[in-house]
């Protein structure tokens, strides 16, 4: 027989959503149990983001999830847009007074994972969360199985689906409907790890003739790029010279660094925002709500603002009675959201060539980024957009 365990807040995914979340709720005194179907090693080693905006940073720094942050991170100031082969350099600060850090996603989770287990979280690793009962009642359910293969059962007053694109939570929030509300694009990303030195200090945005292309950095001796591919690529048909010759034929003007590539991976690109986030007593964040396509390096800051306004909603509900905040969740949330989804998209068809585009969307495309380029408003919300707008911790 399973037995049923209780905890206030279930939080289905430790990812950088369900581990940020679980800190928040326990500064305020509010215990939690998280789940992840994956374990610490794998939790901690996955290659993902990069940017994170500066509000970010300062919330992991003034929370004290991570000060590392600050000491192993690397502040960047601009970004460069490249096309017609000049480059182009957005200086954040100048425009608005703000600033992104490169500091690998995975880092980030080393930080959380660390600073939760040494408060005491009980986190629950290798325990696959497979639904979500009850949702509209005061006792939602999460059932699933642990390591072992042994059932469990976790009664909370609320649950949160933190576990990603691929959330289980989500039918328990929208009835398993998908909406309409997606899109997905004709092309991918190929992305490299590579031991080389970085070719340049900041990120370099490229739009060629042949395509997009990434230039990012991870740290002196690894970099991390990305060039624009076909979403069936096979990131084993390449060589390495034939990777090295696409990513130079898309940034034309700059020297690329080259050295021994140890990892590939092809990237496909989905915009989606979940039909509902809210469902009683369960809610969505980060990637169960919604997915960008990750030229805008999006993904991971909304993940870290929904988690920003979930925490609000959930101290008023379970300290207070006050459902208030909860009811307006959904839709504060979506402000920010469709505003990261305009930005991502914005971003993406700026910057990528389709297969059918023709001579005149080529030369639309250039006169869209030297309206940019050339304009201090232009330049200035691309800035704005880029660092992030101020997170909202008011919901009513
Ligand atoms: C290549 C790449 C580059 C990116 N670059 C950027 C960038 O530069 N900037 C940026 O902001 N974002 C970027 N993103 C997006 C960013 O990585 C995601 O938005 C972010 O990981 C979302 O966090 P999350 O906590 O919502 O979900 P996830 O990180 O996906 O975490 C979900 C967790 O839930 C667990 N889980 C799933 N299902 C279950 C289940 N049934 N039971 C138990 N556990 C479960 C998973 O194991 C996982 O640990 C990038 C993404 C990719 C893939």
């Amino acid at each position: 027989m399973t037995t049923v365990e209780r905890t206030r807040v279930a939080i289905v995914g430790a990812g950088p959503a369900g581990l940020l979340l679980s800190h928040l709720l326990a500064a305020s005194g509010i215990e939690s149990i998280v789940l992840d179907r994956r374990s610490r090693e794998e939790i901690e080693n996955t290659i993902r983001a990069g940017i994170l905006e500066q509000g970010t940073v300062d919330l992991l720094v003034e929370t004290g999830a991570s000060t590392r942050v600050l000491t192993d991170g690397n502040r960047h100031d601009g970004i460069e847009l490249r096309f017609a082969g000049e480059g182009h350099r957005i200086d954040f600060p100048a425009l608005v007074g703000r600033s992104v850090w490169l500091y690998p996603q995975h880092e980030v989770l080393r930080d959380l994972v660390a600073a939760r287990l040494a408060a005491g979280q009980d986190l629950r690793l290798e325990a696959t969360v497979e639904r979500v009962d009850d949702a509209a009642t005061t006792r939602p359910r999460v059932i699933g199985t642990d390591a072992a293969g042994r059932p469990f059962e976790i009664e909370a007053d609320f649950v949160v689906g933190s576990d990603g694109s691929r959330s289980v939570v989500r039918s328990a929030v929208t009835g398993g409907t998908r909406g309409d509300l997606f899109r997905e694009y004709p092309f991918a990303w190929f992305g490299i790890l590579c031991e080389a030195p970085p070719s340049s200090d900041e990120l370099i945005y490229s739009n060629s003739p042949d395509g997009f292309a990434l230039i990012s950095q991870r740290s002196a001796t690894v970099q991390r790029m990305y060039f624009q591919c076909d979403p069936d690529a096979d990131p084993d048909a390449l060589t390495e010279e034939q990777i090295w010759e696409a990513l130079r034929l898309r940034v034309p003007g700059t020297e690329l660094q080259e050295g021994h590539i140890f990892q590939r991976d092809v990237l496909r690109f989905r915009s989606f925002v979940a039909p509902e986030l809210r469902h009683g007593r369960v809610a969505l964040v980060g990637d169960a709500a919604h997915t960008v396509p990750p030229t805008g390096a999006k993904g991971m800051n909304l993940a870290v603002a929904d988690v920003v306004l979930l925490h609000t909603a959930l101290v008023a509900l379970l300290d207070d009675d006050d459902e208030r905040p909860l009811d307006a969740y959904q839709e504060v949330a979506l402000r920010r959201i469709w505003k990261a989804q305009h930005f991502s998209w914005w971003m993406t068809t700026m910057l990528h060539s389709t297969p059918e585009a023709s001579e005149f969307d080529h030369r639309r495309q250039l006169g869209e980024l030297r309206s940019v380029v050339e304009s201090e408003a232009g330049r200035t919300y691309l800035a704005e957009a880029y660092t992030g707008w101020p997170l909202e911790t008011r919901l009513v």
